[in-house]
Parts: C-alpha cells; structure tokens; sequence
C-alpha cells in the first residue's frame, strides 16, 4: 500500500456509461466505483481514481452501461408460478376465479418455490429490492427470497369481509378482523426491526372492496407503531371503483381518505381510474403510488387510458414502477420502464409524455423512496448501499449507443443484464444467480405446479384454444 491509498473491498472500473440517477442526474463515462463495506466509497473517472485504492477485487467494466439496482414497487412472490393460468380474465374473473383460488391452494413449501423463483428472475433483471403485498406464508417467502440475497420488504396478506361486489373469497381466505390484525403483527414484530439490512415488513390489505374500516385503521395504527408502510391495490379497473361505489358511497381514495389513513408512509398501487376529486386528496396527502404496467396491458385495465400518473407526478407526487405478477407475462423492470414510457404516449397521442428519463427514475429513486431506504438505495451515490447493475453493450439492442437512457428504456430488455451487485456483494454473475442451484430451482417448480394443481380444477380454468395431441 502507498502512502496516501485508501482501503476498498472492490473497485469496478472502466464502465463505459454510468447512469447514477444522483441529484444532478450525472451521466459519468469511463467512470470508476470504489466499494468498501457495501457501501459506495467514491464515484468518479477511471483515470482519476485508479491508484487511489488499495487491497481491492478489481472488475472491469469495459462495454458496460451502469445503472443503481432498481426497485419494484409491486411484486406478489407467491404468484410466480400462476403463468398461463389467468389469460384473457376481466378483473373479477382474473382475482375470483382464477388467482384466489391458487392462491388459497399454496402451502408453504409451494410459496417458498415459488418466492426463490420470484427472487432469482427479479435479481437477473437487475431488481435488487421489491415490496411483496403479501399472501398467507410470509415466513416461506421470506425463506425463499432471502436465500437469493435481494433485499425484500415482506407482508402478510389480509382481508377480513368474504363477500364484495366482485366475488366471493376462498374458504380458506377469509379471517375475522382481530385474527387478521394479530397476525399482521405478527409478522412485523418478526421481520420490521430486524437487523438484517436486506429485510423489512409493511402491513397490507389488499384491496378496500374486501376490507372493513376496522381493518384498515387497524393496520393504519400497527404501521405507525412498527413504523412501516401501509400498503393496499386501490383503483386499478373499473370493477373496484364501481364496486366501492356501489357498497360505500365513496370512490377508494375518497373512502381512504374519509379514514385519515392516506399520508407519505403509504403506498397505493395502480391508482388508475380516479375522480377528479381523488386526483386532488392524492395530491394534497402525498403518498406513493406504484405504476404496474405490464399487468395492465395484459389484463386490460385502462389504467393508462384513463390514468393520471403524468399529471400527478408533475403535482409533486412519488410514483413508482411495479411489475406486479408473473401471470400477466414480464418480470422484467426494463420492459416496464418501456411499457409505462410508450403507453402514456400512445394513449395521449402525445410523444413528449413520460420521458425515458423519467421511467429510469421510477424504476430507481422513486422506487426508493417509496420503500421508506430513498437514503440508503435507488441511486449510485457515496454512502449509498452498492447496489449495481451491469448490462452488456455487445448486443444489437445496444448499438449503437449514442444516448444510452434511449438504448435502456426503448430497446433493452432485463436479459441484457450481465452482472448485478446488492451491498457490493455479486449477486449475478453472466447472467446466473451465485448464491443458489438455478438448475435445481428448475427441478423443483414442476413438482410444486404439480402439488396445487392437484388441488384446484385446472380444466376448468385453464382451457387451451389450439388443440394439444
Ligand atoms: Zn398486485
């Protein structure tokens, strides 16, 4: 060591691009970042910063674009393996007929599968954190996803009315108000406060058709004790709009509202078929809404054409990005980001709406922010977690790269990720998971499928239209 070197645990160096979403937006080429104890040293030019350090793993960056590690908003774990069970499902025959029925034929061992899946296709897409909504086997999701080394913030599931508008609930579903409540405490008291970095909780209702007032002012005061988000879906077709309406008198952010619920600490997901006047309640109590492209396009919500997202971004309101399920097709953030950016532009006919710039943002430091971590994740900045994201540019969605933001949002997809980093440890290396057997993990979500389908009637929901021989 020469006089005057600082200690770093890894040094990655020569990146070509390094996008750091930092406060003036900084785009760095042939940009160095020093990492000691998982957290970021210095960030700056190669040239600059090599011989600076000592003692550390080198990596060279060469012909990589950088961004921080990206934050989904909206993930249910324990949906993973529901692909090519819910096609073509309005929102009532999609939630009633088809994924609360899997969801209530999960056990344990099925979620746990399941969230190691969800966790493993999150980190190759270059997801270093995602909020889960929650589901009946928390302690298995966190099992799972934790085994992976992305970082989570877990809930457990709750409803307590079985009857709505939409549908009935699952026998299996259904809990009365103060078991729903202990045990979402439960569950925080488990994972809130622990002292590992990588996992927190938030108390979740997930969705305010199948929810009392009691329930939801119940989870409201456990959040301010335990400190955490409060969480729910809200608005994302017309279905849970008109249902709220027709059982309550009050659209959903109305009814939140009347209950004194809505402020910074909560996050609302899909948001997108509002009144004028919720448009107002949300930009005046200010909380997180969570943007799920692909499973509107999939499901057909109109949460685009009708949403308001662009307008109350520009009233100041935190918006996210979510990629919500596997069933309705991508886990993918890259893909959503191009989702979200074309899909106001369309449905607008306006190509000024949505800014790549801003989907890399919610994808980034919005994302962050809603998590309740804006100080410690969603950008590359000194002090900040490493959480990092390599893609590779020797690929033709990458050439040729003139502004790499337009080569991001509007050609890459998630499998251009190369490497990707949590705390500075690597998480993904070319392209596979370091910490489990991908090809065990194959083994073991056919043998899962076939436990629940076992207990559903999968001829009855899933009906393929070309004939199989
Ligand atoms: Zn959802």
């Amino acid at each position: 060591m020469t006089q005057g070197q600082a200690q770093a645990d890894l040094l990655i160096h020569d990146i070509a691009w390094l996008i750091t979403v930092d406060p003036g937006r900084r785009i760095i080429r042939d940009a160095a970042i020093a990492v000691k104890d998982g957290k970021i040293l210095a960030i700056g030019k190669s040239a600059d910063m090599r011989g600076t350090y000592s003692g550390f793993q080198a990596f060279d960056a060469s012909n990589m674009v950088v961004t921080p590690g990206y934050v989904d908003c909206h993930l249910h774990s324990s949906f993973h393996l529901s692909r090519g069970l819910a096609d073509e499902a309005n929102a009532q025959s999609f939630l009633f007929d088809r994924m609360y029925p899997y969801e209530a034929a999960l056990e344990a061992e099925d979620v746990q599968v399941s969230a190691t899946f969800a966790a493993s296709e999150l980190l190759r897409h270059g997801v270093t954190c995602f909020i889960d909504p929650g589901n009946y086997h928390p302690e298995a999701s966190v099992d799972g996803v934790m085994s992976t080394g992305i970082r989570m913030l877990v809930s457990r599931s709750s409803f307590d009315l079985t009857k709505s508008v939409m549908g009935l609930l699952p026998d299996r579903m259904i809990e009365a108000t103060e078991v729903a409540l202990r045990r979402a405490e439960e569950v925080l008291e488990r994972y809130a406060r622990t002292d590992n970095p990588r996992l927190g909780a938030t108390a979740s209702f997930r969705g305010l058709n199948n929810a009392s007032d009691e329930l939801i002012l119940g989870l409201r005061a456990l959040a301010d004790k335990y400190g955490t988000l409060l969480q729910t879906h809200a608005c994302f077709s017309y279905s849970t709009h008109d249902g709220s309406v027709a059982r309550t008198g009050m659209a959903e952010i109305e009814r939140l509202d009347s209950l004194g619920v809505i402020d910074e600490r909560m996050l609302i997901v899909h948001s997108g078929w509002l009144e004028p006047e919720e448009v107002a309640i949300l930009a005046r109590r200010k909380p997180s809404l969570v943007c799920a492209p692909s499973s509107s396009l999939h499901n057909g919500y109109g949460n685009f054409l009708f949403g308001k997202l662009p307008e109350l971004m520009a009233l100041g309101v935190n918006v996210g990005l979510g990629s919500d399920h596997a069933s309705s097709g991508i886990v993918d953030m890259t893909q959503e980001m191009r989702c979200a950016c074309c899909s106001y532009k369309e449905t607008r006919v306006n190509p000024r709406v949505m800014p790549p710039e801003t989907g890399v943002e919610m994808a980034t430091i919005n994302g962050a922010r809603a998590t309740g971590w804006g100080d410690r994740i969603g950008s590359l900045e000194v002090g900040k977690e490493a959480d990092i994201v390599m893609y590779d540019t020797q690929r033709p969605e990458w050439q040729p790269l003139i502004n790499p933001i337009s080569n991001l949002v509007y050609s890459a997809t998630g499998d251009s990720i190369r490497h990707v980093f949590v705390a500075g440890e690597q998480v993904v290396r070319d392209g596979r998971l370091t910490r489990i057997d991908e090809r065990q993990l194959y083994q073991e979500i056919p043998k899962a499928v076939s436990r629940f389908t076992k207990r559903l009637k999968m001829n009855e929901m899933v009906q393929l239209r070309w004939p199989v021989t």
